[in-house]
């Protein structure tokens, strides 16, 4: 199941022991603070120990980055990103024992472990890319012999904290992008998944070394976020905070950091819903589905938790929808044909059975049933079933995000506006589907009236996205933007520039002023 030696191979090839410091400003190791046991929902047993960080260390970390920033903001673009390029080489070289190390982690499947990696390679490509195109807009100025242009600049230090679900990728949109746009970057990682930012924190520290950078440029703080992110969300040295986690956290740090008029980038809950219509292709549609609910055990901010389905197909779509539940593999996620791992942690099963008995009180209909897993297959009691379930429109547990998978099944009428309506009838705003053959339900579907979620498909599941255009959602998602397109903006400070070559002066709206 989690053999040893497979623990030991990984730790090896990532530079990790059985007792790690969890503090890094780039060139040394230390942690001074509490110790963290980092438990695998493989077996719930304990996989190494973690020594974190106190005060001390992360003013140590906090000074190293700010004295790194003024260095690294005077190097080229192009050269940050041959930097980032040399990173993406290094994590292709560890791409296998890094997904295995995220999938002893946090226990999503190893086919889905590598996934994590590859989106870490794929945005390093981008991000080196993109350092030669960091573009601003020039126009012509209203006063003779002006011009005008706009530049952006290197912002400063970024604050990453990051969610257990994607404890490598998330970092890696973030780092991949900071670096080339200039800024440094300290992360703070979710208390369930150190040892995979341990990992990824030493690929980046040999890559900057090997280029004879200084230290500082990538740094790492691993603590609880009641206290060491805290620290950041209040440290007015830390000038961007890039936040993915739980919309109930996101709304404090948008508070704290606000307070300041610091920067946010936030990466908040999704609760997202797939239409299906009844011109939609039903096996194409229960195959996205079954993925977008079950994939990552239903641990995605972009997994499906709704379904919205018209009611002439509801019968056959849920029959085609159950059969492939039936032939769920669920296990040891290490082996490359399960399908579906153990969850993070005793405490989120818990969460999924309390949320399953609010939704039998309330009147839900179970159709496919969530279960605990035990005996020895299934050891460390993080194993369940998937739960799939009927419930009306309005039931209040609906509208919110519980991660788990746990997909609930609502039936329409009517057009499919009225579908759209139920879908957009909820707080968050991330991802959004509709399975349709017909051109008018989709567009409209797609357009102003339409979905207003951040991400918005046509025949494929809400989870999944490509690094290549920007990621993120509306309303209580939080409005920020990471990866493609020009996500990058939010990492930069714009900076409007006049230059008056006439030799004289002329004010700006024909302003006299003699
Ligand atoms: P979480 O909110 O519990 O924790 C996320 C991070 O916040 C962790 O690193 C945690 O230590 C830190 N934290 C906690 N208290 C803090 C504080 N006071 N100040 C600063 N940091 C603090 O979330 P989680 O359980 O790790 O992840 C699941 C949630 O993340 C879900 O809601 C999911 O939808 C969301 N998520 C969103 C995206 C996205 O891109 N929209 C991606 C992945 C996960």
């Amino acid at each position: 199941m989690l053999a040893t030696q497979d623990i030991r191979k990984a730790f090896k090839a990532l530079g990790l022991k059985s007792d790690n410091p969890g503090a890094s400003d780039g060139r040394a190791w230390f942690g001074n603070g509490s110790e963290l046991e980092v438990v695998s929902p493989i077996n719930g047993k304990v996989l190494a120990v973690v020594k974190q960080t106190n005060n001390d260390d992360y003013e140590q970390v906090i000074t190293a980055a700010r004295e790194a920033f003024m260095v690294w903001r005077e190097i080229p673009a192009p050269k940050r990103g041959e930097i980032i390029r040399q990173l993406g080489q290094a994590l292709r070289e560890n791409k296998d024992e890094l997904g295995r190390l995220v999938t002893m982690e946090m226990g999503k499947s190893i086919q889905e472990g590598w996934g994590e990696v590859q989106e870490m390679i794929d945005i390093c490509d981008y991000a080196c890319g993109l350092s030669r195109q960091l573009y601003g807009v020039q126009t012509h100025s209203e006063r003779a012999r002006h011009r005008m242009y706009e530049q952006w600049h290197p912002l400063g230090l970024v604050g990453v904290i990051t969610a257990f679900n994607f404890p490598a990728a998330v970092w890696a949109w973030n780092l991949a992008i900071a670096l080339v746009c200039g800024d440094v970057v300290v992360w703070k990682p979710a208390s369930n998944t150190p040892l995979t930012s341990i990992a990824c924190q030493k690929i980046i520290e040999n890559v900057l070394r090997e280029n004879n950078m200084v230290s500082g440029i990538a740094t790492l703080v691993i603590g609880r976020g009641a206290e060491i992110g805290e620290l950041l969300n209040r440290d007015p040295r830390v000038d961007l905070i890039s936040y993915t986690g739980s919309c109930r956290m996101g709304k404090h740090i948008a508070s704290v950091v606000g307070a300041r008029l610091g920067k946010t980038i936030l990466e908040l809950g999704g609760n997202n819903a797939v239409i299906v219509t009844p011109n939609a292709d039903l096996d194409l549609a229960a195959e996205n589905i079954f993925f977008g609910a079950v994939g990552t055990a239903g641990q995605r901010c972009t997994t499906t938790r709704r379904v919205i389905i018209e009611e002439s197909v509801y019968d056959a779509f849920m029959k085609k929808l159950l059969s492939f539940y039936d032939r769920l593999t669920i296990g040891s996620p290490l082996d490359e044909r399960i399908q579906m791992g153990p969850l993070v942690s005793v405490s989120a099963v818990s969460t999924m059975f309390e949320a399953l008995e609010t939704i039998v009180r309330h009147g839900g209909r179970v159709v496919h049933e969530g279960k605990k897993l035990q005996g020895e297959n299934y050891p460390g009691g993080c194993y369940v079933t998937p739960a799939v379930v009927e419930v009306p429109k309005d039931m209040a547990i609906v509208r919110e995000e519980t991660f788990a998978p746990i997909l609930y099944l609502i039936k329409y009428s009517g057009p499919v506006q009225t579908a759209v309506a139920i879908q957009n009838d909820v707080p968050q705003g991330l991802s959004s589907s509709i399975f349709t053959d017909n051109l008018v339900e989709a567009e409209s579907f797609l357009s102003a009236s339409g979905s207003d979620c951040g991400i918005a498909n046509v025949n494929l599941g809400t989870s999944g996205a490509e690094i290549g255009l920007a990621f993120g959602g509306e309303k209580e998602t939080g409005g920020g933007r990471e990866s493609g397109s020009d996500a990058w903006k939010g990492y930069m400070r714009r900076q409007t520039n006049t230059i008056n070559w006439s030799k004289g002066t002329t004010l700006a709206q024909g302003i006299q002023f003699e």
